[in-house]
């Protein structure tokens, strides 16, 4: 007779405690919403005072924490006798395979909702609507509201870093709350197109157009632009299209152009895309700007002073999101350094990454021209005039050298300032004294002491 050795194991009574959760949960909610939302969920623990409860990503674990939690807590409350919290344990989202087989640690249901990962800070509420985007953003939600009605298709179009990518996010968390038993495809162009070729590859155009064609009830592309040249995919996605909007299914489309400016697109889905509506995203306004910083910080818990705001949006006039990328360096750096976010920090930390403001540029040019002038002895009105006079032509040139040398303007730039030359002028002046600079100790001269004086 052998003894097998006696382990004193702790008892894990993890998998009963939220076994029987569940089945006291069962027992309160309606069937369709306990099968969307508890069923697929097998691992809850406890930890300490929390009920942490594992799920596969944050959409999820918003929408128990907002209509479940109450009722899961009081539950373990009465099942442990003692109060605990519910918490969630996000999985690492996956993109759901084109093939009905599953991904493993992703339960089938929610494979069929969310068919890629959704971005959930990119919300309706976290868009900051300003003039430039005011109709995209009105119509996103009107899709998200009525989908498959008159903006059918909806194409958002416009520049980087714009907010495309942020409202087609907020389309489809919009549409999931309002009707969670949409199936609603988002996507990029780029991997539609990468889908599709593997699908085709492996002899799986079935399962793609049950996915697209047949089940998708809403279908979200991002930067169409992509297929630009792309025949095969483009043939494949206007049959989708045809029949996703012969059946009144919404489609949301984004590109940097507007469809008649989209280079490689076949016309017969260039025009189609102009069917609903065509909307566009412009660069924000200064007011605009400023509110998106306000709300980024508010999000990120940033305390950002109103001065620091204004310089940002000051300075950061293209793009948002390098507008939130200062925002997060300027952040970085402050709480590395320990100090407080000030406007000198902002200067500080972001002074390399701008251009001198229109007033800088102006002044430092005038420097240079107002020493090089005086150097030379001549009027400041004659370095800016177009005469050829030799004993013009030499000052203006090395001014102009100077200015290229010294501040960040561009050829064009500097021509303006010198009276309306010709970037040509401004180009040539400048290899001139580069070559001269090589040869000629006198100019070698000249060109220290004014670097002297205006640096
Ligand atoms: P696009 O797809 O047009 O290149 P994104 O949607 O990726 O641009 O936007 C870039 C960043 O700027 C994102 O972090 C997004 O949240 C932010 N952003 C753009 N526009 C706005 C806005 N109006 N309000 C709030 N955030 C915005
Ligand atoms: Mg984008």
């Amino acid at each position: 007779m052998t003894l097998s050795p006696v382990v004193d194991k702790p008892v894990d009574i993890t998998p009963v405690v939220w076994e029987t959760i569940k089945q006291k949960l069962k027992e309160k909610v309606r069937p369709v919403n306990f099968n969307n939302w508890f069923k697929p969920i097998t691992h809850g623990e406890i930890a300490g005072d929390n009920l942490v409860i594992s799920v596969p990503n944050k959409f999820i674990a918003d929408w128990i924490n907002d209509f479940y939690a109450e009722m899961i807590e009081k539950e373990a409350h009465f099942l442990l006798n003692k109060e605990v919290k519910v918490r969630f344990d996000i999985a690492v989202e996956q993109l759901a395979p084109a093939s009905s087989s599953s991904t493993p640690g992703v339960p089938q249901t929610f494979q069929r909702k969310i068919s890629a990962p959704f971005n959930h800070k990119y919300t309706f509420e976290s868009f900051v609507v300003g003039k430039g985007n005011q109709l995209a953003h009105a119509a996103c939600q009107a899709v998200s509201e009525f989908p498959g009605g008159h903006y059918n298709p909806l194409f958002i179009h416009g520049g980087v870093g714009l907010g495309k990518t942020h409202l087609l996010n907020a389309v489809a968390l919009s549409a999931l709350r309002r009707h969670p038993e949409m199936k609603i495809i988002y996507i990029s162009s780029e991997k539609f197109m990468n889908e599709f070729i593997t699908c085709v590859q492996n002899s799986r155009m079935k399962d793609f157009r049950k996915k697209y064609r047949e089940s998708a009830d809403m279908l979200l592309i991002d930067d169409i632009q992509f297929l630009g040249g792309k025949g095969g995919t483009q043939e494949e996605f206007f049959h989708t299209f045809n029949e996703l909007r012969d059946s009144h299914r919404q489609i949301v489309l984004t590109a940097d152009k507007l469809p008649k400016e989209l280079p490689g697109i076949e016309e017969r889905l260039r025009s189609r895309f102009a069917w609903g509506l065509i909307a566009d995203v412009q660069p924000p306004d200064f007011e605009t700007r400023v509110a998106i910083l306000r709300e980024k910080a508010a999000i990120d818990k940033i305390s950002l002073a109103d001065d620091v705001a204004l310089y940002l949006a000051e300075k950061i006039e293209s793009n948002v999101r390098e507008l939130e990328g200062a925002l997060i360096r300027l952040n970085a750096f402050s709480s590395l350094k320990g100090s407080l976010l000030t406007i000198d920090l902002a200067k500080e930390v972001l002074h390399n990454q701008f251009k001198p403001t229109q007033e800088e540029q102006r002044m430092t040019v005038e420097e240079i021209q107002k020493t090089v002038a005086e150097y030379y002895q001549i009027g400041l009105a004659d370095l800016k005039s177009p005469r050829r006079l030799k004993n013009w032509a030499h000052p203006r040139q090395v001014a102009m050298y100077l200015c290229k040398k010294h501040l960040r303007l561009s050829f064009p730039e500097i021509g303006n300032r010198f009276g309306g030359k010709d970037h040509t002028t401004v180009m040539h002046a400048c290899r001139k004294i580069e070559r001269l600079l090589l040869i000629d100790n006198n100019l070698q001269n000249d060109i220290a002491i004014l670097e002297k004086t205006i640096v």
